[in-house]
């Protein structure tokens, strides 16, 4: 919705947080400049242990992008081809990327209409004794149960491998995204809950030997300089990033809290819209979850359809977006995978229902209550007969 003429209320403002800390950030790379180690350097090393422990793991590995911590990821586990790996339809395609090219093959299943997270009951249905991973998505910043999960894992003796591209720091039942399976996937896209400025992303594991073998992925699969021992890729977390992500780093609690907060808000003040067809996506997992997006599903009985909403919304300087419009498992250049309209009711459903709306920490209440009142418009369900 770039193509508003006023923008008022942005979908995602980063100069906010940036503005009060940008001296130490301007410090932080000037000292990556003054040192020259632009590639595998010091801050890099420093921000992987860093951010590892904060997932309440041990080793961390920087790469260049999230999808390149997914793909690379499953081959440090050893995840390849021959095997299943079962991840959701609705997920961000990168989900399924690095499932593609680590070289094993994506096995769908459909999500809980409530949550938009995996459901873990179909899950155990798409379970073939090639299955050797789950990849459960922690969606907009919550947690898939890692209760749940474990169990699932256990029973059907395969590996989690979380994909926490939007959850960092959530928490669940006292784990910690990233901190459930073998090892955990992260993107710092500028906009993600901790975003660097530019691609990013990292491995997280407490797995040394993953963890090793990850490290000789993402740099051409050299065991030591000029012997290449793995079939590797470059794929670093400049030095740069990871000065910046360290700087960002110990703001990223208070940020969450916000984007907690706004939620809290934004749930408060939509409720009356309940009864004419706005419904959020839910919190099972209370004060653990990150908003990295604020979601709200238009039910077939409201009497808006999204499309105009979305388009009152901008009109009125509000931006919003859609996560996402296509389900996975419809995406144009993975129908050699061989799924059909029809597969993943829940996923296509959801596809058209929901609408992302501003979230982003330093948006105000005042902010939140114009989105709501310009979603606002209080009108009776529709009859059936109208739909
Ligand atoms: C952002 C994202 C990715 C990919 O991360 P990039 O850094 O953009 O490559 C993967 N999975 C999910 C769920 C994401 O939101």
């Amino acid at each position: 919705m770039s193509n508003s003429t006023n923008v008022r209320i942005p979908f995602v403002d980063l100069t906010i947080q940036h503005a009060p800390i940008q001296q130490e950030l301007q410090q932080a790379i000037q000292s990556v400049l003054a040192k020259g180690d632009f590639v595998l350097g010091q801050a890099l090393k420093d921000f992987e242990i860093a951010f590892a422990m904060a997932c309440g793991t041990e080793q961390g590995v920087g790469v260049a992008s999230g999808t390149d911590a997914i793909a690379l990821g499953l081959q440090a586990c050893n995840i390849g081809a021959g095997d299943e790996v079962i991840l959701p339809a609705n997920t961000f395609v990168a989900t399924l990327i690095g499932v593609l090219r680590a070289g094993a093959k994506p096995v769908f299943v459909d999500c809980d209409p409530k949550t938009a997270l995996i459901d873990l009951e179909a899950a155990n249905k798409a379970v073939t004794p090639k299955t050797r991973a789950i990849i459960p998505v922690h969606l907009y910043g919550q947690m898939v149960s890692p209760l749940d999960l474990l169990k699932f894992a256990e029973t059907h003796n395969v590996l989690i491998f979380e994909d926490a591209a939007q959850a960092h720091l959530a928490e669940r039942d006292g784990y910690k995204a990233g901190g459930i399976g073998i090892a955990a996937a992260f993107s710092f896209y500028p906009s993600k809950n901790l975003g660097a400025f530019g691609d990013g992303g990292i491995l997280v594991t407490k797995d040394a030997d993953v963890a090793e073998k990850m490290r000789r992925l993402r740099n051409y699969g050299a065991s030591y300089k000029y012997c290449h021992t793995d079939y590797g890729t470059n794929s670093r977390l400049d030095t740069l990033q990871a000065a910046v992500l360290h700087k960002k780093l110990p703001h990223l609690p208070m940020w969450n809290a916000q984007r907690l907060n706004i939620a809290t808000l934004y749930d408060l003040e939509l409720s009356p819209l309940a009864s004419s067809g706005i419904i959020p996506i839910e919190n099972q997992s209370g004060t653990g979850h990150v908003y990295h997006l604020y979601i709200i599903k238009i039910e077939d009985n409201c009497s808006i359809k999204r499309v105009q909403l979305q388009e009152k919304l901008n009109s009125n300087g509000i931006q919003t977006g859609i996560h996402y419009p296509i389900p996975c498992h419809l995406q144009p250049a993975f129908t050699n995978l061989g799924y059909q309209e029809g597969d993943f009711p829940h996923s296509e459903k959801l596809a058209q229902q929901i609408l992302s709306l501003p979230m982003y920490p330093g948006l105000s209440s005042s902010q939140v209550k114009e989105v709501v009142a310009a979603i606002g418009f209080h009108s009776p369900l529709l009859t059936p007969n109208q739909r």
